[in-house]
C-alpha cells in the first residue's frame, strides 16, 4: 500500500484536517490545496498563530470544518463572505472542554486572531486575518444564537461577546422587549 506523506501546518495539525468534507466528497468538489497558494499560507498562521497554542494547553482538538470551497460554502449555507472559503477560518472542538471555555481560553492567551465566535454553545469558530493583506486582526468577539421566527426557519444573531447561549438569548429578547 502506498503511504501518502501528510502536510503538516504546526507541530499537530495536518492540511488534511482543514480538507476534508463528506459533502465535498459527495458532490465530487475539489478540496486540494497546493502548497504555494495564499489558502496554505493562511491555514498554516491559523494553526500556527491560534490552533497549535489551544491544542498545547488544553489538549486534542477536533476541526469541523476549515477550508471551503466557495461551491462548498453555498452548499452548507455559510455566508456569502465567509473567511472558509480562503483558508482563514476553521470551526472547531475540544474534547472534555465546553466551547464556552475553549473561546473564553483563546480571547485570554492568544492575539492576533480576527474573528472569535461562540457558536450555537456547539462549536468555536475562530479565524486569523489574510496572509496576503496587511490587514490588521480585528481580534473580534461574538456570540452566534438561533433565534425562532414566526414563519420560516430560526434566524442566527451575533451578540457581542463570549456568553452563555441561555445568557445570550435572555439578553436578546430583553433588547426586543425594550425597542
Ligand atoms: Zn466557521
Amino acid at each position: 500500500m502506498a503511504t501518502v506523506s501528510r502536510v503538516q501546518l504546526s507541530t499537530n495539525f495536518f492540511l488534511d484536517e482543514f480538507t476534508r468534507s463528506q459533502i465535498a466528497a459527495r458532490r465530487g468538489i475539489d478540496m486540494s490545496v497546493c502548497q504555494g497558494d495564499v489558502i496554505y499560507f493562511n491555514l498554516r498562521r491559523l494553526c500556527r498563530r491560534v490552533l497549535q497554542p489551544l491544542r498545547d494547553a488544553l489538549g486534542p482538538t477536533h476541526i469541523s470544518s476549515g477550508y471551503r470551497p466557495p461551491k462548498l460554502n453555498r452548499l452548507i449555507g455559510g455566508a456569502p463572505t465567509s473567511q472558509h472559503q480562503y483558508g482563514q477560518a476553521a470551526d472547531l472542538v475540544v474534547t472534555g472542554h465546553t466551547p464556552l471555555e475553549v473561546a473564553t481560553w483563546l480571547r485570554d492567551h492568544v492575539t492576533g486572531y480576527d474573528q472569535l465566535i461562540h457558536e450555537y454553545g456547539a462549536w468555536v469558530h475562530v479565524s486569523v486575518p489574510s496572509a496576503a493583506l496587511p490587514e490588521p486582526a480585528r481580534m473580534e468577539r461574538l456570540t452566534a444564537i438561533k433565534v425562532p421566527r414566526l414563519i420560516g426557519k430560526p434566524r442566527t444573531v451575533y451578540m457581542p461577546g463570549l456568553i452563555a447561549i441561555d445568557d445570550a438569548l435572555a439578553r436578546h429578547n430583553n433588547h426586543k422587549e425594550a425597542a
